[in-house]
């Protein structure tokens, strides 16, 4: 039942050189299923931008040369992601997205599923469901991004796949579905996104 992305992160894109070949050949093991995550951080930064860049848009290219979808780490660089995303023409998701509408918009336009965590639960996250409440179901996921972002009640607390649940029940409320109805959604989501069945 387990599947892998894989790929060099934008914190690890110094050592993209001396990795990628290594990465790159596990891109054709049968249960990988996408590339990521990769993407851009300039909120860390702890990677000098244009290596960061280098490093994205060539694993972008892997992932469009073998039809793999990416798994995108964004942030602080919403320009950036989504001019590279759209020059490349790759299919695949923003992780953890906790951006703006706008922005929101435009990666939908770009082809992109937006993929909501734990923080989607929290008290001060009222904008963030907001955004959430707008995108279309057949683009929506949902996440966990342990050990990270464990959703309310547990925040703070070490994250795991079980807590799933609230993420799920907090994104079913603000789009005023049941839950039971959306975890079929987001699932067959994620079947069509990852081809994880009989991919
Ligand atoms: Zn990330």
């Amino acid at each position: 039942m387990v599947y892998a992305a894989v790929g060099i992160h934008p914190h690890e894109a110094s050592h993209f050189a001396r990795e990628a070949a290594d990465v790159r050949s596990l891109l054709s093991e049968g249960k990988v299923v996408a590339v990521g995550e990769i993407g851009l951080d300039y909120h860390r930064d702890w990677v000098a931008g244009a290596d960061q860049r280098t490093a994205f848009v060539e694993q972008v290219q892997w992932a469009r040369d073998r039809d793999l979808p990416v798994s995108v780490h964004n942030r602080d660089a919403d320009v950036d992601v989504l001019a590279i995303l759209r020059q490349q023409g790759v299919r695949g998701v923003l992780h953890c997205f906790s951006g703006s509408w706008d922005f929101a918009r435009s990666a939908l336009d770009a082809s992109m599923h937006l993929s909501f965590a734990g923080n989607l639960t929290y008290p001060k996250a009222a904008d963030l469901r907001e955004v959430a409440a707008k995108v279309p179901l057949d683009r929506t996921l949902i996440e966990t991004d342990a050990p990270v972002l464990a959703p309310q009640p547990w925040r703070g607390r070490r994250n795991e796949p079980a807590f799933i649940l609230a993420t799920l029940e907090a994104l079913a409320q603000v789009r005023g579905v049941s839950a039971s109805c959306l975890a079929t959604c987001v699932s067959r989501n994620a079947d069509s996104l990852f081809a994880w069945r009989g991919g």
